[in-house]
């Protein structure tokens, strides 16, 4: 299993980072992201906080930590400057925010976020065609949550990547230790959203091969 988008304590999730990689580890987990929630205010605290606990904790751990980022709610007009602020910083895995149908997300921010070229677009809502065949021609990931509400629109994100060739991720985005999820469950979201079972190996062996490209 491999999760690219999971919240611990440096925002609004419950654990520090090491509970948190414990937690998924005893589960078998190949590779996690902390992703937690930042916008200009918090970046440059965040990421070198999650790099620091990956540094250490992955000499021990079966699970590798990657130290990553959510943009959230970042004006669109901001995406391209954080995106890249994230990776000077070091993140692994830059993920924004999109727009989920259950939150005021301004509209414009999967474009954005996609032409930034961050690593994952999370729940991107009503994702257009248009959004999804640029996520393809990018090769950025998008999102089928396991978080309720945000995953409300699953079965349209499903259905937008496979019209348009875009990557699937299926992710927690966990913020307790009760968030995240096992093989089965992870497939239950996958399949959920209408994917076959060959669709959605095809979905694991994507987020692998993303987390193996990563120095
Ligand atoms: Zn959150
Ligand atoms: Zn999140």
């Amino acid at each position: 299993m491999i999760d690219l988008h999971t919240h611990c304590f440096f925002s609004d999730g419950e654990l520090v980072p090491a509970e948190h990689l414990r937690r998924v580890e005893v589960l078998g987990y190949e590779a996690i992201a902390i992703t937690d929630h930042a916008d200009s205010s918090n970046i440059d605290f965040i990421v070198p906080r999650i790099l620091k606990a990956a540094e250490d904790m992955n000499k021990f751990a079966e699970t590798r930590l990657l130290a990553g980022i959510e943009l959230t709610h970042v004006p669109p007009q901001l995406m391209a400057k954080l995106t890249q602020y994230a990776r000077e910083l070091g993140a692994k895995v830059v993920v924004a925010h999109g727009e989920t149908v259950v939150e005021p997300v301004r509209q414009g921010t999967n474009r954005a976020a996609l032409e930034a070229g961050v690593d994952v677009l999370a729940h991107p809502g009503f994702i257009t065609l248009e959004d999804a065949q640029l996520a393809a021609q990018k090769g950025i990931f998008l999102e089928l949550s396991g978080r309720k509400g945000h995953s409300l629109t699953n079965g349209h994100v499903a259905k937008m990547a496979a019209e348009s060739g875009a990557k699937l991720a299926v992710n927690a985005d966990a913020h307790g230790p009760g968030d995240f999820l096992t093989t089965e469950m992870a497939r239950i979201v996958g399949l959920g959203a209408g994917l076959t079972e060959e669709r959605y190996d095809q979905i694991r062996s994507d987020m692998a091969a993303f987390v193996h490209s990563i120095r």
